[in-house]
């Protein structure tokens, strides 16, 4: 059974490819973090090397569905950028071509346990250009038995040499009563935490399921709400300071930055429904009291630019500005919270 939930025209696609014999032998994954990238390529990884007669694959119980689920498949890899810093070695920010080079070396060789090698690269934005452009050629004249899967949250990001030698399929965010059906009834995730979840997710099962694990999540957001207010009623000096210290988290973990913006970016949405009296739309239902007192302080015009500079900044992120420029300008752009002035509402 696919352990992928929803994107049923991809999943389609590639069934048929799988019955057909004709799969493509790289294939390019473009969806946001957490959306089920991952998932989908170890479920054709099984698929591809699954011992149960052809219409129970993945049976998900066969010697290869299982050493695959636990990472254990000598067939299968998966490569992903390894930022463990060791005593004193700077932490790495690209997936090198030392990595890439032993890669294709077991590519050449026959699969030694399954019908197909598999290689799965995680955020292939991180490939450094060596290696991309050495990934390029094997891409360029493929070898049987063998299928790449590339996933990332930005193609823009990849050398187009490399993403127009792959089949690029776009997974799009699932609709909240799937993310809050699924929670249910896989999961067991009690009703009324599933529904928050699911909406606070965008459309991101993987996200849902994630945070559903962690006990602290209500004090996480708590924490982050705090700090957006405090970055809003704070001066320059101290804007300044928060800029400088997202830009060096982005330096770091990307993703999580972008998570942030999406975050601040949604609570002002929710301020926005609050302040027009939509209150059925809202997401962050565990803040409405706070998402209506910002409601009062703002007025509608400024919401609105607020949320405008925010996508804009993060929009900037992903076409690789300087960071540093991006968030400086956007903790600039950000009014003050004034307290007062309702006048253009
Ligand atoms: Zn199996």
């Amino acid at each position: 059974m696919w352990q992928t939930i929803g994107h049923s025209r991809i999943t389609e696609l590639l069934q048929r490819g799988l019955t057909q014999g004709s799969l493509s032998h790289a294939y390019i994954l473009v969806g946001p973090p957490q959306i089920g990238k991952m998932t989908l390529a170890v479920d054709i990884a099984m698929t591809l090397n699954c011992r149960a007669e052809a219409e129970k694959r993945p049976c998900g119980e066969c010697i290869n569905c299982k050493k695959i689920a636990a990472g254990k498949h000598s067939d299968v890899q998966i490569l992903a950028l390894n930022k463990t810093a060791v005593d004193g070695v700077k932490e790495k920010t690209e997936i090198g071509i030392d990595l890439i080079n032993d890669m294709l070396h077991s590519a050449s060789l026959p699969p030694f346990e399954g019908d197909y090698r598999v290689y799965i690269i995680d955020e292939a934005a991180n490939l450094s250009m060596e290696a991309a452009n050495r990934l390029l050629k094997t891409l360029e004249e493929p070898v049987g038995k063998v299928v790449f899967f590339l996933l990332t949250s930005n193609a823009g990001l990849i050398p187009v040499t490399v993403v127009s030698r792959c089949q690029k399929l776009k997974l799009s965010r699932l609709k909240t009563d799937v993310i809050e059906k699924t929670l249910i009834e896989r999961w067991q995730i009690e009703s009324g935490k599933a529904r928050l979840l699911a909406r606070l997710s965008r459309g991101c099962l993987g996200w849902a399921v994630d945070a559903s694990k962690k006990s602290d999540l209500a004090v996480e957001r708590s924490l982050q709400f705090e700090k957006m207010l405090a970055i809003v009623r704070s001066g320059y000096s101290e804007r300044f300071a928060a800029a400088s210290q997202i830009a060096q988290q982005f330096a770091k973990k990307r993703e999580t930055v972008y998570e942030t913006l999406d975050t601040w970016a949604g609570w002002w949405r929710d301020i926005l429904l609050a302040k027009t009296g939509c209150h059925d739309h809202i997401i962050s239902l565990d803040f409405q009291p706070a998402l209506a007192e910002m409601a009062g302080t703002y007025n509608l015009v400024q919401i609105k630019d607020i949320i405008g500079f925010i996508l804009e900044a993060e929009n900037q992120l992903k076409q690789n500005a300087s960071s540093r420029l991006v968030l400086e300008t956007l903790m600039l752009n950000i009014p003050k919270s004034p307290g007062t002035s309702n006048s253009r509402t």
